[in-house]
């Protein structure tokens, strides 16, 4: 059985193929810089090199099209019929979902309607879904959400304490994201410790160019440091995480700077980058090593400020069984996992120093042996849980149609 999926944005389509009875990836690609001068089509045929082409894509029908015809000439997909479905990433979902859903006019609809939360994401999805229903009609379609996992928070934890007509008539409350792969690396997690997910509780983090951590009870996330929209929380590359909202008043007062600006300069000139000017974190340690202090601080920030989400969501769960690391900074960072597990006995955290310099896969335990929880480092896999995801939900279909 052959599932693909597929992240479209505004200038982009990155997909996988996937065959789900081994859950190899058949095909990776990213379709690039749709509409302007000149769209690329990198892609992998297993683990063959990549190759890159040049392709008619002015918009996202040509893109879809070159992917389609791409598929087809090497073979992976020599008929439609062989896809059990397409499997779409989407950012938002609102409140209206919390399992992935099969696409249908209902569907888009309430898409549609939450564009207003995600006005640069859901677009672009959803002019990739509807492509790939117009180029492969009769293959079911099914969505997945960031925010679907993290649905799952009570109203105390959801809610801003804001007037409450903000939440009831514009939704604005906390959404959270990244929620496919928190729910991935959980479930990961609780296999790793041998435990059903419905009785495993955690702490995930996520640390890639975007971070956020949830508190996972029973398998189900509580909290969550992403909002209502990716800007709370955690410091990122670039983007600022949690600071007092009244800054942007004094921004826009004593420096005359529009919303606009003020949008921008949050989400991409702060975090690490606000801090030292760069995002990139291997760029940053470089810089640490070399005696830049600016590079410093932006470490020294990044790993406090993940440590004062771990002590708050230690006291909102009470009992937690592992820490999970995952992104390319979780996964990869041995200074930070480090630095984020320092000094934290009070919670009987307690990292192996040389576990954690190589940590096993595929998924390596570097708590010390006295340690009272485990401390996992977990490859996160959006796309391969986007793909199992689909195949529940159309299973599921099928047993309710039965
Ligand atoms: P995205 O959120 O775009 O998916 P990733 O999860 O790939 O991003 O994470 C990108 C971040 O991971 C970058 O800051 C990069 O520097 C960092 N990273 C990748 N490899 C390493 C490494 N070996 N050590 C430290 N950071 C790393």
């Amino acid at each position: 059985m052959k599932i693909l999926v597929l992240n479209a944005g505004s200038s982009s389509v990155k997909y996988r193929l996937f065959d789900m009875s081994d859950r190899a990836v058949l095909v990776a690609g990213l379709i690039e810089r749709i509409g302007e001068e000149s769209p690329h089509h990198h892609y992998r045929l297993g683990r063959a090199d990549p190759i890159d082409v040049k392709i008619a894509g002015h918009n996202h029908q040509q893109a879809l099209q070159a992917l389609f015809e791409t598929l087809s000439a090497c073979a992976m997909l020599n008929d439609p019929s062989e896809l059990a479905c397409i499997g779409h990433r989407v950012v938002h979902g609102g409140e209206y979902f919390r399992e992935p859903a099969l696409i249908d006019a209902q569907v888009i609809q309430h898409i549609t309607e939450v564009i207003p939360l995600a006005p640069l994401h859901n677009p672009a999805h959803l002019l990739g879904i509807q492509e790939a229903i117009r180029q492969m009609e009769n293959i079911p379609q099914v969505a997945v959400f960031d925010t679907a996992f993290h649905q799952t928070l009570p109203d105390y934890a959801y809610r801003y304490p804001l007037p409450a007509h903000l939440y009831t008539e514009h939704g604005v409350r906390r959404y959270g994201f990244h929620g496919t792969s928190h729910r991935y690396v959980a479930e990961q997690a609780a296999q790793c410790l041998g435990k059903p997910l419905s009785e495993t509780n955690l702490i995930t983090l996520h640390l890639g160019n975007g971070a956020s951590v949830a508190a996972i009870k029973n398998g189900e996330s509580i909290d969550t440091s992403m909002g209502m929209t990716p800007l709370e929380g955690l410091m990122m590359g670039s983007r600022c995480g949690d600071i007092d909202p009244a800054i942007h008043f004094y921004l826009s007062r004593a420096l005359n700077l529009s919303n606009e600006a003020i949008e921008a300069l949050l989400n991409k000139d702060s975090g690490c980058k606000g801090i030292c000017g760069e995002n990139d974190m291997r760029t940053i340690h470089r810089m640490a090593e070399a005696g830049d202090d600016h590079a410093r601080l932006a470490l020294a920030m990044y790993a406090y400020r993940i440590k004062k989400y771990i002590g708050a969501y230690f006291a909102v769960l009470g009992r937690v069984d592992a820490l999970v690391f995952t992104g390319g900074i979780g996964e990869n960072d041995a200074w930070l996992r480090q630095q984020c597990c320092a000094d934290m006995a009070l919670f009987g955290i307690a990292i192996d120093e040389q576990k954690n310099l190589n940590p096993t896969h595929p998924c390596g335990n570097i708590g010390r042996d006295d340690s009272r929880l485990a401390i996992l480092v977990i490859a996160t896999d959006e796309e391969l849980e986007i793909a199992i995801q689909a195949m529940e939900c159309l299973r599921n279909r099928n047993h309710s149609s039965r």
